[in-house]
């Protein structure tokens, strides 16, 4: 066996690492969506410590999100592993996805940045046909932007609100997933970043959770759908993650001060260490894997 079999795909030791961000954190609040380049400490997405190992060696994704947080992450390890990526984000979020394109390139791989409003249909829809046409094709969709806005009383919460979330949470992964699905062929793999919060629901978080608990029965009902036609559909589960979402109206500035503190392993975690899973998801390794969701939530399980 070379000494190459047993280096890991990616870095170990992340639990006895002193240099892990540990609560309490300064306070900080930032307008949504917020910037990660802004936010002390600064989340690790990967940009120095993912390693790939051609696990999705010319793979085409597209990543809605992709800017910052949980879908930068993604990005990043997924142009390690050898894909060309497309990524979605607000045009407020553009220094933050000037920062991964400039990642994914340095990798030699193609990167694909579409500014736009995902509550849109018509975005969704010219998005997908502008991602798919500058990549040439379409083997990753990951259905992972998001909006996280608390709020402590029913009473308090508007349909504005409300509406936001679901259109962000709910109607754009049907609407970017209806507009990619005829540019999927066999092989394809489907994934949607869903929450903690669709099994745990938070009580400052009423719409979000229940968006949250939307996007696994999305995977668990488009897996059985997609299925006869060889594409996987997975949900991802986060527990807390140290990303923008969380210090820009995610949580009351106290409680983000805290993040991760409760779980057993005493932290939230950072973007990157969330990645591998996506990988794992995407690439021709998790054949079998469809209509499931993964957890990876610090200790305190699902
Ligand atoms: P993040 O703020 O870094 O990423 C969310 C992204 O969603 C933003 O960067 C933004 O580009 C995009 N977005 C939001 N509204 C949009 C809109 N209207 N149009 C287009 N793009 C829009 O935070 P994150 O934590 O990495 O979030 C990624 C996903 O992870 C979200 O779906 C979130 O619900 C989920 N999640 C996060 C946590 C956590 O603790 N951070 C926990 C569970 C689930
Ligand atoms: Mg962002």
């Amino acid at each position: 066996m070379s000494s190459d079999a047993i280096i890991p795909p990616f870095r170990s030791g992340a639990i006895d690492n002193p240099n892990l961000p540990t609560p309490d954190f300064p306070a900080q609040e930032q307008r949504f969506p917020g910037l990660a380049q802004e936010m002390t400490p600064q989340p690790d997405h990967g940009e120095t410590s993912y390693r790939g190992t051609g696990r999705l060696k010319g793979k085409r994704a597209l990543i809605t999100g992709g800017d910052s947080g949980i879908g930068a992450a993604a990005a990043i390890a997924f142009a390690r592993e050898g894909a060309d990526v497309a990524i979605t984000y607000l045009p407020d979020e553009q220094p933050d996805a000037d920062r991964v394109v400039a990642i994914i390139q340095a990798e030699g791989r193609t990167a694909i940045a579409i500014p736009g409003d995902l509550r849109e249909e018509a975005f969704c829809k010219e998005m997908v046909e502008s991602a798919v046409s500058q990549l040439g094709g379409l083997d990753v969709l990951v259905n992972n932007a998001g909006r996280q806005q608390f709020c402590n009383n029913l009473e308090d919460l508007t349909t504005q609100d409300f509406d936001a979330t679901m259109k962000t949470n709910v109607y754009a992964p049907f609407w970017v997933t209806k507009a990619a699905l005829p540019h999927m062929d066999k092989g394809a793999s489907i994934i949607v970043t869903s929450s903690v919060q669709a099994f745990s629901p938070s009580a400052h978080l009423f719409d979000y959770a229940q968006s949250k608990a939307a996007n696994v029965a999305f995977a668990q009902s488009l897996a059985k759908q997609l299925a006869p036609r060889g594409i996987r559909v997975n949900a991802v589960c986060p527990g807390p993650y140290w990303t923008a979402l969380q210090i820009s109206g995610g949580q009351p500035t106290d409680k983000a001060t805290e993040h991760g503190k409760s779980q057993p392993l005493g932290r939230p975690g950072q973007p990157v260490e969330i990645a591998p899973i996506y990988v794992l998801l995407a690439s021709d390794e998790g054949s079998y894997i469809t209509g499931e969701y993964f957890g990876s939530v610090g200790g305190g399980g699902l």
